[in-house]
């Protein structure tokens, strides 16, 4: 039988920089400077010039650099947040967290990222109802994928809302030859392990050109510090990033250009096996997916059911992101059900896509052969 294939290795790096790491977690464990080691502003100059940005600030999830970035912008009750309903749970989260409401758009068919004409047509109706204040629209770049950051700024400049950009899948992807960090007025990243730069343990970033956010963005992780440590001038959090995990991404960052390459090397042997098959998500115009992720579209829940099977019987990793839309969720579906009067208009590609999208393998220490080999199962089984 031959070698099983994960979805994700956190580990196989490792050899690779495994004395690196040793000697720069034992140089933290000597400073004893745990929090706010000088590793963490490093490896902020590192993220910032990786994006050519102006200013990355590390923070403890990416989670919480959701929160940070809203806390900044002041959302709360009265506010609506225009976000994918198929998405990770904490995007939607945050808003409810601060007080605002989330208001699901569906996704494309296409991209599976956020449906432009869709976002247009909710915040018309927002707006007429004139109960909530648009005020954020959170693009997610799911799996990677760069969402319309043209379409979602022009929306976003036109009606005076926020755009952030929800890239926590998305490090290393680039729309238009930028890359995200400079898309929206700000870009959080999540270093959770498997994402593409991940840590191990949690961490997060925020990015920006701007440089008055950046420093709200560094109070606020700070329980809203102001100059001086024990003066406090706005409501805060405790959202920093360790300086172990800081050290552990900056060892990372050595071999991520690498990782990159590999992994679109690796978008184009499945594209190259699966397109034309079974549905793939198709990059809009100058965007340049990271692969995240490797997501198919099958026809229907049976198929995805038989390709699992076949894979699984080849021990080959597949995984179902998302099975639910955020909206039928037992947590968000009351708001929103309230969200907008007389009923939300319905999200049916959303809806569609929880029943019809599998993962397949996808990190940079498998080869194009894996690839293909876990494409022809896929194809074997339909
Ligand atoms: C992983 C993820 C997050 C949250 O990141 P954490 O670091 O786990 O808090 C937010 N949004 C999306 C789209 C994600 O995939």
């Amino acid at each position: 039988m031959s070698d099983p294939i994960a979805l994700f290795d956190v580990k196989a790096q490792q050899s690779l920089i495994r004395a690196d790491l040793d000697r720069r977690i034992a140089a933290v464990l000597d400073s004893g400077r745990f929090i706010n080691g000088p590793e963490v502003a490093e490896l902020e100059a590192t993220l910032a010039a990786f994006a050519g940005c102006g200013h990355a600030v590390g923070v403890s999830s990416g989670t919480d650099a959701l929160q940070i970035a809203m806390m900044a912008e002041g959302i709360g009750p009265g506010d609506a947040v225009f976000l994918p309903a198929f998405t990770y749970t904490a995007t939607a989260e945050v808003p409810l967290v601060l007080g605002a409401k989330p208001v699901f758009v569906d996704v494309a068919a296409e991209s599976f990222n956020l449906d432009i004409a869709d976002l247009e047509r909710r915040i018309a109706l927002v707006k007429a109802e004139g109960r909530l204040r648009p005020r954020a629209v959170v693009g997610v770049d799911l799996f990677g994928l760069p969402a319309d950051w043209q379409a979602i700024e022009a929306t976003c400049a036109r009606e005076g809302m926020f755009a952030l950009d929800d890239a926590a899948q998305a490090f290393g992807a680039a729309l238009d030859g930028r890359r995200l960090g400079r898309w929206g007025h700000a870009a959080a990243l999540s270093f959770y392990p498997t994402k593409t730069l991940g840590a191990y343990g949690d961490g997060g970033a925020l990015l920006t050109d701007d440089a008055d956010r950046a420093e709200l963005y560094r109070s606020l992780r700070t329980h809203g510090e102001g100059k001086t440590r024990y003066e406090v001038e706005r409501t805060g959090m405790n959202g920093r990033l360790d300086t172990i995990q800081a050290t552990i991404l900056l060892a990372k960052m050595s071999l991520f250009e690498g990782e990159l390459a590999q992994r679109r090397r690796l978008g184009a042997a499945y594209d190259a096996a699966l397109a034309g098959r079974v549905g793939v998500q198709v990059a809009q115009q100058g965007a340049e997916s990271c692969y995240g992720l490797y997501t198919i579209r099958l026809p229907d829940p049976e198929a995805r059911g038989r390709v699992q099977q076949a894979l699984s019987a080849q021990r080959i990793g597949s995984g179902i992101y998302y099975p639910k839309a955020l909206h039928h969720q037992p947590a968000y579906a009351t708001h929103h059900a309230a969200s907008i009067a007389g009923g939300p208009p319905p999200l049916p590609v959303s809806e569609a896509l929880c029943h019809q999208v599998l993962s397949l393998p996808m990190h940079p220490y498998m080869s194009e052969a894996d690839a293909t080999r876990a494409a022809e199962t896929v194809l074997a089984a339909l």
